[in-house]
């Protein structure tokens, strides 16, 4: 360990110490099979057995019921920004999106190339500051579909609980860097996805959840690679699934199954946030920029008193090996994200740099 530092980067991001470790020895052979995961066939035993695996484990950590398919696809969160609204908004449809981010405005302006965007709420009007509350929603007639990110890489705010979509109409949640941060009612939701590259695994795999039946809502015309329903026939091996980013997605399951599941992980969750939340409002050198009811279990966002002590922090930070703590571009300031296999001991080390730094300056 004594050469690796403490990554706080919001993705590709920090994986278990545990899995790499696996990992390298499978890249060298496969449990035992002569082969390294790289250059097993995707068809052949071993890899099934790998995908299997990986799908078991995300089905026993959330409880998947088993009127959803589990798939592993490619083309990241961004792909399914299409995929969502070619499948599940039908011509002449409106679905509705809440607007708390980059991302969701990217999930947005996919949707409004298909069909009617009505935005429910937004916080746009506060810098994405804050998640609207349950009273500020105003869903339209008859969405398609109500579509929310989870948790909002940039600016630091998540979701307390999922936003309750008008009965019968389905949830669609970008939850690409929170997943699997605390137990989640799959029932509650039409369709999850998110990227792997930062609460799963390495970047190239995407994991979708999605009821069954509305995969069948799919135009058939819609070419068939884009058509959910394709790789629920296909069990994620339509074509040649990206197997090793699947095979370290499956370890990093085992890893949290390992650890206690989501509520135990959860918990060490809001032990590590709550230790640098402590330091943004003890201290008056920080502050942090999300609202605190909206703040994030996984990116802790904070600026410094001006941008040159910001940019001294980072390079500071980084040299006593704390990487990755620029915010995002678009917006400035620090960021700490904070995923699930990121130690305790790293957040804590951070806690300390950070009052030692305001102290210091
Ligand atoms: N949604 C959210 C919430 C994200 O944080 C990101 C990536 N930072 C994306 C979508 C885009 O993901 P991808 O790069 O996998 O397309």
């Amino acid at each position: 360990m004594s050469d690796r530092i403490y990554n706080f980067s919001a993705g590709p991001a920090v994986l278990p110490e545990s899995v790499l470790r696996s990992a390298q020895d499978a890249i060298w052979n496969l449990n035992g099979s002569g082969i390294g995961v790289l250059e097993h066939s995707h068809r052949g035993a071993e890899f099934s057995e790998v995908l299997q695996r990986t799908e078991a484990r995300c089905r026993r950590l959330a409880q998947i019921p088993d009127d959803y398919a589990v798939l592993f696809l490619q083309g990241g969160a961004s792909l399914q920004f299409c995929m969502v609204a070619l499948n599940l908004l039908p011509e002449g449809g409106t679905a509705d999106y809440i607007n708390t981010g980059a991302w969701s405005k990217k999930a947005i302006a996919e949707a409004n190339k298909r069909g009617a965007v009505h935005v429910a709420a937004s916080s746009e009007d506060e810098q994405f500051t804050y998640i609207p509350s349950a009273d500020a929603i105003r869903y339209s007639d008859a969405p398609a579909y109500v579509h929310f990110t989870s948790n909002n890489t940039i600016f630091g705010t998540q979701w307390a609980t999922e936003p309750t979509p008008p009965d019968g109409v389905p949830l669609v949640c970008d939850a690409s860097s929170d997943i699997f941060c605390r137990p989640i009612d799959v029932r509650r939701y039409g369709l999850i996805y998110a990227g792997a590259q930062k609460n799963l695994g390495p970047a190239g795999v995407t994991l979708v959840i999605v009821r069954k039946d509305l995969a069948e809502r799919a135009p058939e015309s819609l070419p068939t690679y884009l058509q959910y329903r394709t790789h629920i026939k296909g069990g994620s091996c339509f074509n040649t699934p990206p197997t090793f980013a699947i095979y370290v997605v499956g370890e990093v399951l085992g890893w949290l199954e390992d650890a206690g599941g989501l509520d135990a992980i959860a918990e060490r969750n809001r032990q590590k946030a709550a230790m640098l939340y402590e330091v943004l409002d003890d201290t008056e050198f920080f502050r942090g920029t999300a609202r605190p009811d909206s703040r994030s279990l996984m990116n802790v966002t904070f600026r410094g008193p001006s941008e040159e002590l910001e940019q001294r922090f980072v390079a500071e930070a980084r040299a006593a090996g704390l990487a990755g703590l620029k915010g995002h571009r678009s917006v400035g300031g620090m960021r700490a994200s904070i995923y699930n296999a990121m130690p305790v001991e790293g957040v804590a080390r951070l806690a300390e740099f950070m009052r030692d730094f305001a102290r210091r300056n």
